[in-house]
């Protein structure tokens, strides 16, 4: 069936439109200071296309017949795109804050059947159907922030059926809701209890997972990448490379979970791999730092999981932009480290707690975020050629969309130029 693309639109009437406009991939250093901002300028979207953008009287002349999108006086820009997310789980897990606060480390809080195991053992419980219709609100949550494209990871699975099952359920959500959705197979997120359990069976379920699990979701289309929790106590460098080693060689691209409470070279390996990102990098060693800035890989910072945690360090997010690394933000939305689908309180907490300025806080929310999922080329920017996902704020100053803090300023989005929310 041919989509419906719907008649030509032309956005009209924007205080401000903010293009990202620039080379189709990931930016850094000096490109990060400028996130291209027009006044009087208006958007014409063709077949779901950005077809042109310039001085309103040019682009309406030219566009004449086109419908026209009345941008009272707000922002304009692309839709952001949140490469790291743990969207699809069961019960939020509310209880572990309090835990937190009263001074119960992340070991205790396990202990005590919390973490990432109890999101496992809630999962596993439930039916793909029920899954699905708790994960279509929080996507529309996400979405009614300003976020047009999210990456989804599976990982509370952590058997063949239960992981197939939540890529599946990714599949029909997506679907479903007027978000785009790039599937991430989370295999590795842990090692599950069962086998930590026996003496083979961490050496067992690693086994699953390059020789059954990976495979099999290649096969089955079901995630465009594949991703390892690189951590002490989790995945080892040598068995993340193992593991990331079999993704590549089924055609997944590959993202590490990479020194985000203790540093164990994470980094330094996605670099060598040439993994499409490195996220978290909390505690980055030095030499993380140089092998990513001088990689392709993508630094991913996820400042509202420290946040949450209650963690007084973030990542080094100036010595990574001034190193001349790529560096890309996002929600890290998940039931345990970061519930909240609020992308705009993340370019908060980066300009505020990550030292960096609005213009690098949306380059690495939008471009850079679709470079961190491969989609540098596809979205990111108000540039031609580009899908027309756009997010409208009711705001007149797009260093106002870091500023009011908490708030929920998106009016609307469209994603391929069809309305999406608002
Ligand atoms: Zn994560």
């Amino acid at each position: 069936m041919i989509p419906d693309l719907g008649r030509p639109l032309l956005f009209v009437n924007a205080a401000q439109v903010v293009t990202c406009a620039g080379p189709a991939r990931a930016r850094r250093g000096a490109e990060m200071r400028d996130a291209g901002v027009l006044t009087g300028a208006a958007v014409a979207v063709v077949d779901g296309r950005i077809a042109a953008v310039g001085p309103r009287d040019e682009v309406e002349r030219r566009y004449a017949s086109a419908d026209q999108v009345d941008c009272g006086g707000g922002v304009l820009m692309p839709g952001l795109v949140d490469s790291h997310t743990h969207a699809i789980f069961g019960r939020p897990r509310a209880e572990e804050q309090e835990m937190r606060a009263s001074g119960l480390d992340y070991m205790e809080i396990a202990r005590r059947g919390g973490g990432i195991h109890s999101s496992v053992r809630d999962l596993r419980a439930r039916s793909e159907d029920e899954l699905v219709s708790m994960a279509v609100p929080r996507l529309q949550r996400l979405a009614s922030h300003g976020t047009t494209t999210v990456e989804v990871k599976s990982g509370y699975g952590l058997t063949l059926e239960d992981e197939i099952k939540t890529l599946r359920v990714i599949a029909r959500v997506s679907s479903i809701v007027q978000v785009r959705l790039v599937p991430t197979f989370l295999g590795a997120h842990e090692v599950p209890l069962e086998a930590r359990a026996t003496a083979d069976g961490r050496k067992n379920y690693i086994s699953l997972l390059v020789h059954e699990m990976i495979p099999r979701v290649a096969e089955q289309g079901l995630a465009r990448f594949a991703d390892v929790f690189c951590e002490p106590g989790v995945y080892t460098v040598a068995e993340s490379r193992e593991i990331l080693g079999a993704a590549r060689r089924a055609g997944l691209g590959i993202k590490l979970h990479a020194d985000e409470l203790r540093s164990s070279g994470g980094a330094e390996l996605a670099a060598e791999l040439g993994a499409t990102s490195a996220d978290h990098l909390g505690a980055i060693s030095d030499d993380g730092i140089r092998a990513l800035a001088g990689s392709e890989t993508v630094a991913t910072l996820l400042p509202g999981t420290l946040l949450f945690l209650g963690k007084d360090r973030q990542a080094p997010a100036r010595a990574l932009l001034d190193g001349g690394a790529a560096v890309a933000l996002a929600t890290d939305f998940n039931p345990g480290t970061s519930p909240t689908p609020n992308f705009p309180l993340i370019l908060t907490l980066a300009v505020s707690q990550l030292r960096m300025s609005a213009a690098e806080a949306v380059l690495a929310a939008t471009v850079n975020g679709a470079a961190a999922l491969g989609l540098a080329g596809e979205t990111g920017q108000v540039a031609p050629g580009f899908r027309a996902d756009l997010a409208l704020f009711d705001l007149e100053d797009v260093r106002e969309l870091p500023y009011w803090y908490g708030d929920h300023r998106c009016r609307r989005t469209w994603v391929d130029g069809r309305h999406a929310t608002g």
